[in-house]
């Protein structure tokens, strides 16, 4: 592991003066970022711990919730609030990781874990990875990609975000609440990823040394009917292949409105947009379901070991559908 400093920030100000330095990283509960510097994949000269900051959950008058970044994913699936009202949130934090790994993840940490691509973390071993080393080749592209993208990825990097809570973020409206040395600013939740391009190495629109503060769910009438389906290899403690994170408003047996976003099938937790264009207004059935499915997947571009997540995206976005048309909200 290459030499660091460690400081503790005990304030906002504090974390921004000592994020500064050219090299410096901020420092969540560590459950990725310890792993890359082990690998010396990551090499920050400067570990800024900012778990002292803000951790609280606060309930606004106008229903919606603003989570403090330092909040630990446990805390933050447990809230009644969040349970209650936002139940895809709680299910998605849940599917993730372990109770241990949750225990210590930080929202704001969660946000800025890094692809789980082999290729990525195996630089020991001679792979090329554009993501550690930009113009170097990808070699999952024709290597061993059964985990890997089938939507926005690119000839650079074909590498899929791993989290699970972010999925349940883009399909709630989240916003992003950030603080850098010119001020502060808010961002959708969905503008924080970058697809890959030809710049994989540059995984969010953050801006040198900017801090994640706090992530804000505005109010969702029908957030309560919502649910998180994870579809992985083992039944805990693995990634998924696909997973989908969905809201369902019904006007009798019609689509009122409705959220969707995928996992595991993309650079960046991917918002269903042309499924949920294409479902609005249209009758709650197995049809409707399946053809918004089709809309979004029809994009879709497989790699040589990946072809099955095309079917399985579709079918997942109609059962998951069809799960929160027969719940009871
Ligand atoms: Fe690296 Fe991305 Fe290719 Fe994986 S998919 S080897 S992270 S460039």
């Amino acid at each position: 592991m290459t030499p660091f400093t460690y400081g503790r920030a005990q304030n906002v100000d504090d974390a921004l003066e000592l994020g500064a330095r050219p090299g410096a990283k901020y420092l969540g509960g560590g459950t990725n970022l310890v792993d890359l510097m082990r690998e010396t994949i990551e090499r920050p000269v400067a570990l800024v711990d900012v778990t002292q900051l803000d951790h609280e959950i606060e309930e606004r008058a106008d229903g919606s919730l603003l989570i403090g970044a330092a909040t630990r994913n446990t805390a933050l699936a447990s809230h009644p609030a969040v349970r209650a009202r936002y139940p895809v949130l709680a299910r998605a934090i849940t599917a993730g990781a372990s109770a241990q790994i949750r225990n210590m993840a930080t929202v704001g940490g969660n946000m800025l874990q890094r692809t789980r691509c082999a290729y990525f973390y195996d630089d020991d071993g001679g792979s090329r990875c554009n993501k550690r080393h930009p113009g170097q080749g990808c070699d999952a592209a024709e290597g061993i990609n059964r985990y890997h993208a089938i939507l926005g990825a690119s000839p650079s990097c074909v590498a899929t975000h791993p989290s699970d809570m972010c999925v349940a973020l883009a399909a709630l409206g989240a916003v992003v609440h950030l603080r850098n040395a010119e001020g502060e600013r808010a961002l959708p939740f969905t503008d924080l990823h970058r697809l890959p391009g030809d710049q994989p190495e540059l995984e969010t629109h953050l801006w040198p040394g900017e801090l994640i503060t706090a992530v804000e769910l505005p109010a969702l009438a029908f957030g309560a009917r919502s649910t998180y389906r994870k579809v992985r290899d083992r039944a805990s403690y693995a990634f998924a292949l696909v997973s989908v994170a969905a809201a369902l408003e019904l006007d009798g047996d019609t689509v009122k409105d409705v959220r969707i976003a995928l996992g595991g099938v993309a650079h960046k937790p991917w918002r269903a947009w042309k499924a949920e264009d294409a479902l609005r207004g249209q009758p709650a059935t197995a049809e409707a379901f399946r053809a918004a499915a089709q809309a979004e997947l029809a994009q879709a571009q497989p790699l040589r070991h990946n072809g099955f997540k095309v079917e399985l995206a579709r079918r997942t976005i109609a059962a998951v559908l069809a799960e929160l048309k027969e719940m009871k909200a």
